[in-house]
């Protein structure tokens, strides 16, 4: 099934508890700062329809008739995984790669999770079957996910059990023949009040023995009795136009911390527990969620090309592309993108098979873009800023070039061969992209969503291949040996 924009949000609901500028909202759809962005995740649900995207973003599943979202794809060949890449790019370039939680993401994560059943099976058949039986519900569905891992930033130094209040982390409170009862919090969980379902599973940072009761992972609808989501502030609660917030009008996607009261979870959505084996090792699976972190590239690409060029926009609207120290910042900023887009590119073209004989991205490719891409983007807004200087701060408003000033700002805000309404857009896109709170908020989200950017590294160190430079190394070395060895000084 691929469903429409409008089935989409219909499947909200009025049944949820989400908490969120003082107010306990039940639907999502009737609170206003929320109206832009569900709309946005409703492009790419309606995209899907349109009958000159169709056959890339939705494909086959070989259930009769059934088609899914290409995200969901688990590559059967190598041209599949550049297929999926298309779609990606597609997706991306709707949201403009600004919507960390867009849909394809979580499916991508899924996919790459249904693919490594067997590791669940390690513990047990039912717990890859209620992975794989999960995966299918989802695709089939076409349901939205996002995800919530870490446990409150409450006391970084002990690990769960030893925390002041031990049942602050998500834990088994008690088993029960229907299921799981859970209660605890988990932190962050992005768009989690707009989307269908959450899935959850530890962090694995900090689980000693003694923490079993806190390795859990599951799958559980939003509106589940019991589940709470206690959002941070709206970043935006104006209603915004596409000409003075062309980010921030659309793209104000919500995070939340999650708290599980007593919350059931049926045994068909319980995919390990009990269990601090799999909890401290899931990442190193996880890890092979090439599929995932394509998403994740992909999105990087087209917000990398469309920095590099607003900031070729700037410098032709105010005539500074001439100057050296200009021309250097747009070398630079090329060269980012297309590093970026290197990297994708060998990802998609140098695939590799998983066990199960699926096909998925390099992953040494797609896991360098999350080290090096954080340090790239914060680099790009800062240029953004200097190319800008004073013009991305001194933004009259859409009204003001069509009201009883708008002769004398098209003229005093004119650029060398723009009128001011013209010169004013391209800079108030500079400031909703690099210095507005939504474009800060995925500064923030590219340097922290794969986990803390430092452990991520370190992780990516241990399995990286560099055997064939191994080699090299050991021959240049093994010269000097057999210098040393002859005795020769
Ligand atoms: C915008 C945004 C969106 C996100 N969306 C999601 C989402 O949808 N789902 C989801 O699951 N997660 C999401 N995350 C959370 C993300 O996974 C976490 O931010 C990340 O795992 C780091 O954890 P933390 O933020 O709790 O930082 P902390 O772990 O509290 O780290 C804070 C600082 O303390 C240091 N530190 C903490 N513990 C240690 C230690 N043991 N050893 C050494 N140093 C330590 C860290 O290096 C860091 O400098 C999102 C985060 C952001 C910012």
């Amino acid at each position: 099934m691929i469903r429409t924009g409008k089935q989409y949000i219909d499947g909200l609901g009025p049944d949820r508890e989400i908490y969120i500028g003082g107010r306990l909202v039940r639907d999502v759809t009737s609170y206003a700062p929320f109206r832009s962005v569900i709309d946005s995740y409703a492009a790419l649900y309606d995209l899907k329809h349109d009958p000159a995207h169709r056959d890339v973003l939705t494909y086959a599943t070989g259930d009769g008739e059934e088609r899914a979202d290409v995200s969901f794809l688990l590559p059967q060949t190598p041209e599949d995984v550049v297929r999926r890449g298309d779609a990606l790019r597609l997706f991306s370039n709707t949201s403009l790669g600004m919507l960390s939680r867009s849909p394809d993401i979580m499916n991508s994560q899924l996919a790459g999770i249904a693919d490594n059943a067997d590791w669940f099976r390690q513990w047990g058949d039912q717990w890859a079957e209620n992975i794989t039986n999960y995966y299918r519900y989802v695709r089939d569905n076409d349901l939205f996910l996002t995800h919530a891992l870490g446990s409150p930033q409450t006391d970084r130094s002990k690990p769960s059990h030893q925390q002041k209040d031990p049942s602050m982390n998500v834990h088994v409170v008690r088993e029960t023949d229907a299921g799981l009862i859970v209660s605890g919090a988990k932190q962050l969980a992005t768009a989690a009040p707009l989307t269908d379902e959450l899935l959850v599973w530890p962090n694995a940072r900090g689980l000693v023995p003694g923490d079993e009761a806190y390795c859990v992972a599951f799958a559980i609808p939003v509106n589940s009795p019991g589940l709470k989501c206690f959002c941070r502030e709206p970043l935006v609660t104006d209603v915004r136009n596409a000409y003075d917030h062309p980010i921030s009008s659309r793209f104000e996607e919500i995070d939340a911390l999650i708290v599980f009261d007593e919350v059931l979870v049926p045994w068909d959505r319980v995919f390990f527990y009990n269990n601090l084996e799999a909890a401290t090792t899931m990442r190193f699976m996880a890890q092979g969620l090439a599929l995932a972190h394509h998403s994740t590239a992909v999105q990087g690409v087209v917000r990398a090309g469309l920095t590099a060029a607003l900031a070729y926009r700037i410098a032709e609207t105010i005539q500074i592309g001439g100057f050296p120290n200009v021309g250097e910042k747009l070398g630079r900023l090329v060269a980012f993108l297309k590093t970026i887009e290197g990297l994708v590119y060998l990802a998609e073209h140098k695939p590799a098979k998983t066990p199960n004989g699926n096909w998925v991205p390099d992953r040494d490719a797609i896991q360098a873009y999350n080290v090096v891409f954080p340090e790239f983007n914060a680099e790009a807004y800062k240029m953004i800023r200097r190319l800008s200087g004073a013009g991305m701060m001194l933004t009259p408003s859409l009204a003001d070039f069509t009201g009883p000033g708008a002769q004398v700002a098209n003229r005093f805000f004119a650029g060398a061969d723009t009128e001011g309404w013209e010169r004013v857009q391209v800079f108030k896109l500079a400031w909703d992209l690099v210095g507005e709170s939504v474009g800060q908020r995925v500064l923030l989200y590219d340097e922290f969503h794969s986990g803390d950017p430092m452990f991520f590294a370190a992780n990516y160190a241990r399995g990286a291949d560099v055997a064939e430079w191994t080699s090299l190394l050991d021959g240049v070395l093994a010269g000097g040996a057999d210098l040393y060895r002859s005795g020769r000084g």
